[in-house]
This record gives structure tokens, sequence and C-alpha cells, in this order.
């Protein structure tokens, strides 16, 4: 491979790489290269039809995109059409179905009544009431809900996803649980929702097609960043404390594993996301992918579907660095390498595996066009262009 001249390498061909790649193609009408280690574009979003049902797959954990941030709507849909699917999500606790988030439904099914809003309300008021400074995930999830539906509906998948008591764990995690008491199911409030039409593989070929763009796969950057030119601007979207050689430590995340089966019939569970508050059942989640997609009929009727179960796991190298641990000793921590980051003006670091945030689609796209403006704008001021 030959980068004699080459300004702007993109690592990770991800959200957040991918926006800012465009960015710069389309806004500075610069040449990027953009490389990923895997062997395809699209990150942790990367969605690939099963060739035996046609069924489109969210390889990476399921993703649905859902924004009230009318910029990174507008953004998005430039590149592709969104097919308006809105999600609910149920959870099994001792073989009983309940509605999540916790709205009207979950609270009458649980107690067996027929709350009313103000009814409910006045529920969970005398739960929260119990309990003042909560100090642990536990005491703050129970002020919220009351110590009933936590049991069932909580501790347990939290045990399982965090691998740990929620005793353990810090009343951040749980600071905006979603409690509703009305009848709303879908699982976000925000404005605009929905899955690409032709999934996301396709909405990040749309995003990346750009002239000025050249896609390198199966590229990692450690083995070829000593081949760069010496004032080549690198946009990095790997992991902060690895680019660094880990000189502070290694940051603390927690990974997943995926189960995959195929069944000889049209629904396996009647929803997309079916959520598991059992201990003894070891996963999480099983996700159903062709309900992301009703428009595509004649797939969606057929006798086919694949599941998918998701496990949580202990993070090791080699793994994939899902969901960051984001306690005080790892923000610490991560703050360190972001001020090693600060002092190369050639080096801008990004995305959720750099900025060490669980960031949503929206977020990460609206964070990589903020960053974008903050660059050029001090290019311009710094005169380089
Ligand atoms: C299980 C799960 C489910 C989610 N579901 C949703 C959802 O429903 N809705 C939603 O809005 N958000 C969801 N998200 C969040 C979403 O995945 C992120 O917002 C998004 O993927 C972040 O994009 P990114 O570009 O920062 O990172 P990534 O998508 O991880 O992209 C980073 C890329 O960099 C590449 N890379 C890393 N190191 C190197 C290297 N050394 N050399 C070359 N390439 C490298 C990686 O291979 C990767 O492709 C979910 C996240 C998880 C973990």
């Amino acid at each position: 491979m030959n980068f004699g001249g080459l300004k702007y390498i993109v690592v990770g061909a991800g959200f957040w790489g991918s926006v800012f790649a465009e960015r710069l193609a389309s806004v500075l009408n610069e040449k990027i290269l953009v490389i990923d280690k895997r062997n395809h574009i699209g990150g942790n979003c990367y969605s690939k039809t099963d060739k035996k049902t046609g069924i489109e797959c969210h390889q990476y954990g399921c993703h649905i995109f859902h924004t009230s941030l009318k910029n990174v709507w507008d953004y998005v849909n430039r590149f592709s059409e969104f097919n308006g699917y809105k999600h609910k999500v149920l959870i099994l606790n001792k073989n009983k179905v309940y509605s999540m988030p916790v709205n009207l439904a979950t609270i009458n099914s649980y107690y067996n009544l027929n709350l009313t809003p103000v009814e409910a309300e006045a529920l969970l008021k005398k739960e929260k009431d119990k309990i003042k400074n909560p100090k642990n995930f536990e005491e703050k999830a129970i002020s919220i809900i009351g110590s009933g539906l936590y049991g069932t509906l909580i501790k347990n998948y939290t045990t399982k996803q965090w691998g740990t008591d929620p005793k353990n764990l810090s009343p951040e995690i749980i600071a905006r649980l979603p409690v509703r008491t009305n009848y709303n199911d879908n699982y976000y409030y925000d404005m605009y929702q929905g899955i690409p039409i032709e999934g996301y593989t396709g909405l990040f070929g749309k995003i990346l097609a750009h002239k000025n763009i050249t896609v390198k796969l199966n590229t990692d950057y450690y083995e070829i960043k000593n081949m760069l030119p010496k004032d080549c601007k690198i946009i990095f979207t790997g992991m902060i404390d690895k680019f660094f050689d880990y000189k502070h430590g290694g940051l603390a995340w927690r990974s997943l594993k995926f189960k995959w089966k195929r069944y000889n019939r049209s629904d396996f569970q009647g929803n997309a996301a079916m959520h598991f508050a059992d201990l003894d059942i070891p996963y999480t989640r099983i996700h159903e992918f062709k309900h992301y997609h009703t428009e595509r009929t004649k797939i969606f009727e057929s006798k086919k579907t694949v599941i998918c179960y998701e496990y949580p796991a202990d993070y090791k190298n080699g793994m994939e660095p899902y969901y960051p641990v984001n306690d005080k000793e790892n923000n610490y921590l991560h703050a360190k390498y972001i001020k090693e980051a600060v002092k190369n003006r050639n080096i801008i670091i990004g995305g959720r595996l750099g900025s060490y945030q669980y960031w949503d689609m929206d977020k990460t796209i609206e964070n990589a066009l903020n960053t974008f403006n903050d660059f050029i704008n001090k290019k311009y001021m710094l005169g380089n262009k």
C-alpha cells in the first residue's frame, strides 16, 4: 500500500468515522482514506442478509435508529429512507410477560390492578418516599419503581448484564430509568424512529460513496501506522487506551456473546425483542430480526425466521468491547488519555471507543458533526488550510 501524499486517514468505518470522512470529503473536498480492521463497513451497526432466509440481521446486537435531533435526522435521510419501525420491548419473568419500559400496563399487570395514571403515580410515590438518598443502583431503582417491580423486572436482568449484584453498581447507571404512568409502550420517546430501508450496510455504503473517499477493509491501523506520512491527520475511532499503548492502564468494558438460530416457522416470539429477567436463563435478550422490516412482506410472511440469543460477558483481550464501565476510576483514567490526545494536533480521537461513552447512533453522529465543525473552525482560525 502506498500512503505517499496522504493528508487524512480515518480509522474505523462505523458511524463516527464514516460521518467525519463524508464531511471532510464533501465540505473540504479533501481525499480521505478510511480503513477498518474488520471485513465490512458500518462498525457495530453492520447488518447482513442471511442467505438461507433472506432476513437482514444486525451482527453486533439489534440497532434501532431513534432521535429527536432534527439535524441528525436530516443528515441520515440524505442517504437513506427509514421504514418507521417503532421499538417495543417485552420482558419475561417466571413465565409472565410484561411490557417495558415500565408503563401503566406493566404496573397494572404486576399488581393485578386496573389503576388510572393518577392512582399509579400515587402508588409509585409511596415507594419512592421509602428511600431518601439512594447509594447504589439497587436503592436508586427501588426509589423510582418500588421494590416489587424492581425485584421482578430489573434486579436479575441487571445482575446478568453487569455480572455483579446491583448493590455493587453506582446509582448513576440508572439515573434515567424511564417510568410511564400511561399506556405508551414505545421504547423511545424520540420524534424520529425507524430502520434504514436498505439496511444499515446500504446506508453506510451511500455515506462512504463519495468520490474523494477510498475504503480499505481488513486493515489494522497498528500494521500501517509507521508507513503514514508525518503530517497525515489521523482521525482515530478505535480504543483510546490501546492507541497510547496502555501507558496509564487499560479501561474496563463489558462484552457480549451471540448465538444464532434459524427456525422453519413464521414467527418465533411475536416481537423483535424479548428480555429475560430470570437468573437461571443465562441470556438477557432474544432478537428476532424479521420484525424490524415488516414492509418486506414476502420475507416477513415466510415460514422462516432467524433469532439471536444475547449473553453478557466479561471483557477479555480479543473480545469486542461493547459497554464502557463508566465508574469514577475508569472515567479518571480516560481523562488522562484525553490529555495525551490533545497534545498532538495531528490526532483527533472520536467515536464510542475513543470517547469511552455509550452513545446511541444519533449521539454518535451528532458528536462527529460537531467535532468536524470544531475542527474546521480551528483550522481556519489557525490559517493552515
Ligand atoms: C449491543 C448494542 C446495541 C446497540 N443498539 C443501539 C440501538 O438500538 N440504537 C442506537 O441508536 N444505538 C445503539 N447502539 C450504539 C451504537 O452501536 C453506537 O452508537 C455506534 O456503533 C457507535 O459508532 P462508532 O463509529 O463510534 O463505533 P463502532 O461502530 O464501534 O466503529 C468503530 C470501528 O473502528 C474499527 N477499529 C477499531 N480499532 C481499529 C484499528 N486498530 N484499525 C482499524 N479499524 C479499527 C472497528 O473495527 C469498528 O468498525 C448499540 C450498541 C450496542 C453495544
